[in-house]
């Protein structure tokens, strides 16, 4: 689903990322792991058509994502660290606006609307404005912009970051699920029992390289 070949990123002088390579499939989760500053968020910034690299290549079901950045983009859903919410809106109007911006026809949105609120759990406050949201229910409504559109990639940085243990629990869930429909699912973090509880495989970035990858759950080869 996802081709990521030598990308490199320099920031000035600063290679924040350094020829990194991999694949991603399909029905599995994938954990991202690493510490700050790793490259983890340039990476996904990369993938996601929201940065460009300085060099290398991402193709999203074979869409290349800065050639082709409208069928690329289509294909993934994006839930950055700090993810952009107008906090002068309501989840209502501001999923509304990022659906229209997703090209969602009215019967669609209407009806995708309904089920990323019941998915994320935001139905309770969808009226309320946002900057009165706590952190964790403003996480559960990038959370639902990213999943508008019903796009089979899925990538969420450091989602966990301002969750409580509970709300980590039922993001996970929800990610499980989305995952046992097929979905790709890309998840940064850099606490590693997330990643041992949550994910298939799990790639490992330091100082913009990638430094391996191991299998989880019923294995522990590590290719
Ligand atoms: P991670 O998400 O793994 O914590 P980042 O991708 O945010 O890492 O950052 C990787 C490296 O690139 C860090 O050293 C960071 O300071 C640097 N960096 C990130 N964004 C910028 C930027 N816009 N300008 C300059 N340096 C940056
Ligand atoms: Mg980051």
């Amino acid at each position: 689903m996802i081709e990521v070949s030598h990308l490199t990123k320099r920031y000035g002088a600063h290679l924040a990322v350094s020829d990194l390579s991999f694949n991603i499939e399909d029905g599995q989760i994938y954990g991202f792991l690493g510490p700050n500053g790793a490259g983890k968020s340039t990476t996904m910034n990369i993938m996601t058509g929201c940065l460009a690299a300085s060099s290398g290549e991402v193709r999203i079901d074979g869409h290349d994502i800065f050639e082709e950045s409208g069928a690329a983009k289509r294909l993934l859903g994006y839930l950055p660290e700090q993810p952009p919410l107008y906090m002068d809106r309501t989840p209502r109007e501001y999923l509304t606006f990022v659906g229209h911006a997703k090209g969602l026809s009215r019967a669609q949105l209407a009806e995708q609307m309904e089920r990323v609120m019941t998915v994320t759990q935001i139905g309770d406050v969808a009226d309320r404005l946002i900057k009165n949201l706590s952190k964790g229910y403003r996480q559960r409504v990038g959370l639902a912009c990213a999943l508008l559109g019903d796009p089979p990639v899925i990538i969420l940085d450091e989602p966990t970051a301002v969750l409580t243990p509970q709300e980590t629990e039922k993001l996970f869930r929800v990610l499980r699920k989305m995952r046992d429909d097929g979905k790709a699912i890309i998840i940064i973090t850099h606490k590693m029992h997330e990643v041992e509880s949550l994910s298939d495989r799990v790639a490992v970035l330091r100082a913009g390289k990638y430094i391996g990858s191991m299998m989880t759950k019923d294995t522990n080869v590590t290719e």
